[in-house]
């Protein structure tokens, strides 16, 4: 029997990625389109997906998926090991969300039929989040914690177990039967994607931090339309949340060529100016700020790496760089019985053009361009 292309590509893919993104956009968060706790890290963002509009861009998804792909496995041993309640929904009328990990206060594990009871109870009611982070975010982390809306996502999940309970939906009603539960504290435990370390960020659940989170859900949810909501993030080429959004040309418009989308925001000369000013002002404001980096940077220089109070020293480049070997080039083409291409030596003609002082003919390369730099000096009062 001939196997066919089809099949062929099916028996032996080049890739798993198109597989990967097909499960992915089967997933109940692909298809949802009320708002789900997940979907408030941008109000814009969040009023088109409230709306249902179409997404207008499809996004780099392969970082999301493989931090899915480890979301499960580590849900899936902890649920296993611990007896931990895993991957359930929770809702009210105006929000829905999936938690990806629940531990139980012992009061609570004891109303549990025994095959749900948790070998670990907790000793407050925890609702938990798994974050996985680039080596790039790494540091951010470590140093901040969880973000804003982070935190908003999580408060909004607790807030819904704590109001709520577990929604009552086939395959989780012995839960939904708890009622709602008494959280105590939420947890991120962000996982790094190159290596594994992970780290822990424990906060007391807020009531009140809680009720800002719903209020940001409400004003969201009383706009007429999307455009009427703010951008959270400053856009693309300035944000990678921005640069991956699905909505990034809804928001921002078609890419004009040499301009950057933020430009959109401008409108007029009476705007220009305002944003010309505040240019101004920040850049005032930085100065000093650059000129102590500047400083401390040369007092560091020599300085060895390692651990100085919180934070750790080390050093990157000063290496060599690479530079085509022209004479190993010519010795592989005569090996090769190839003729050695005889090229004019630009460099030499040049200098040989100045020491004659004759200024050097140059023309217009109209694929290199300059980088544009902006230039803002006082003007004169007439
Ligand atoms: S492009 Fe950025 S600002 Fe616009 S909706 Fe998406 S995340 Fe929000």
């Amino acid at each position: 029997m001939t196997t066919t292309a089809a099949e062929t590509s099916r028996e032996r893919p080049a890739s798993l990625w198109p597989a990967a993104h097909a499960a992915d956009a089967r997933r109940p968060r692909s298809l949802q389109t009320k708002i789900g706790a997940s979907d408030t890290v941008c109000a814009r963002r969040a009023g088109y997906l409230l709306h249902g509009r179409t997404p207008t861009d499809a996004g780099e998804k392969r970082k999301a998926i493989l931090g899915t792909f480890l979301h499960v496995g580590m849900l899936e041993a902890a649920r296993e090991e611990y007896g931990w309640i895993i991957e359930r929904r929770v809702e009210d009328d105006t929000i829905r969300g999936h938690i990806d990990a629940v531990q139980v206060d012992k009061d609570t594990a004891s109303r549990l039929p025994k095959r749900l009871r948790p070998s670990l109870p907790a000793e407050e009611t925890t609702v938990e989040d798994i974050k996985t982070k680039s080596p790039f975010q790494w540091d951010t982390v470590l140093r901040h914690g969880a973000s804003d809306a982070e935190v908003r996502q999580v408060l909004l999940y607790a807030d819904l177990l704590r109001t709520e309970g577990f929604a009552d939906i086939d395959g989780q009603r012995q839960l939904a039967r708890l009622g709602p539960l008494p959280v105590g504290r939420i947890r991120f435990r962000f996982i790094n994607r190159d290596n594994g370390d992970d780290h822990v960020q424990e906060m007391p659940f807020s009531a009140e931090r809680a009720r800002g989170a719903r209020w940001w859900v409400e004003q969201v949810r009383a706009a007429q339309a999307p455009e009427d909501l703010p951008r959270t993030f400053p856009g693309p080429g300035l944000s990678a949340i921005c640069d991956n959004c699905p909505f990034k040309t809804a928001c921002w418009g078609a890419a004009i060529a040499g301009q950057r989308p933020q430009s959109i925001l401008v409108h007029d000369d009476a705007e220009r100016e305002r944003t010309l000013a505040e240019y101004v002002e920040v850049s005032e404001q930085i100065k000093p700020l650059k000129d102590r980096l500047k400083e401390l940077r040369a007092q560091l220089d020599g300085s060895k790496p390692g651990a100085y109070g919180d934070n750790v020293l080390s050093w990157s480049g000063g290496k060599p760089t690479k530079a085509d070997d022209v004479d190993a080039m010519v010795a592989l083409y005569r090996q090769a019985g190839l003729s050695v291409p005889m090229a004019p030596d630009a460099a030499a003609m040049k200098a040989q053009l100045k020491t004659a002082d004759i200024p050097v003919p140059q023309r217009l390369d109209h694929d290199r361009r300059t980088a544009v730099s902006i230039n803002v000096t006082v003007r004169k009062k007439p």
